[in-house]
């Protein structure tokens, strides 16, 4: 039987993700209700803006149940904002606003500033590119957070780079991690979804398939 994939539609680039993750062999569907939750065997928080999902999970009443789904091990990619919603800690974070929570990390909003706000960038990803065989991923970057300290369970799976894709220097962003995995979570602070490369996605669904509850 085909993996199916839910896609949290509530806010954020919902379409783009369906399309990748339909390309990488998966059957994608948007996900509002908690009883959506029950037939999926995986789960993408799209980008988008964390403070304004946040809000939206508490008003559709998905927040405790995505919570408790996320604890029994349901397997979750969280890409830029869906990344933020993850992660345990967040710096830079708005008045009031909470996160799912599940990954040891902290994670500091729009953390490239003002000079990097967007661009794009050709990473090395932990079982994506390098010794899994193929080439760098390039990535896309739009006001993204990145990772400022991981727990001990926690695989860094990418870096930033000394340098964008068009040559910029990206001072003292490099070296900072912006993809991780722990368990059955996987976060990155990059928007796989927009290149068309769905290695990243790829990923994801083999291990929402490894991981199927029968
Ligand atoms: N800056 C956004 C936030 O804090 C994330 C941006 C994105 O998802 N592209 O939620």
């Amino acid at each position: 039987m085909t993996t199916t994939i839910g896609v949290l539609a509530l806010q954020g680039d919902v379409r783009a993700h369906v399309t990748a993750l339909e390309a990488a062999g998966a059957r994608a569907v948007p996900v509002r209700r908690a009883a959506e939750l029950e037939a999926v065997d995986g789960l993408v928080l799209p980008g988008g803006e964390s403070t304004t999902i946040d809000k939206l999970l508490r008003l559709f009443e998905l927040r405790d149940p995505l919570r408790r789904a996320v604890a029994e091990g349901l397997p979750v990619y969280g890409s830029c904002a869906g990344m933020i919603l993850l992660a345990d800690r967040v710096l830079g974070s708005i008045e009031g606003q909470q996160t799912l929570g599940g990954l040891d990390v902290t994670v500091r909003r729009n953390a490239f500033g003002r000079q990097v706000d967007s661009f794009e960038a050709d990473l090395d990803v932990v079982g994506v590119s390098g010794d899994a065989g193929g080439g760098p991923v390039r990535t896309v970057f739009i006001r993204a957070p990145w990772v400022e300290d991981v727990g001990p369970d926690v695989e860094v799976l990418a870096r930033i780079p000394e340098r964008s894709t068009d040559g910029a220097g990206l001072g003292d962003a490099a070296g900072r991690i912006v993809a991780v995995r722990s368990g059955r979570l996987l976060a990155t602070a990059f928007h796989p979804e927009m290149t068309g490369d769905v290695r990243v996605h790829a990923l994801f669904v083999r291990e929402a398939t490894a991981s199927r509850r029968s």
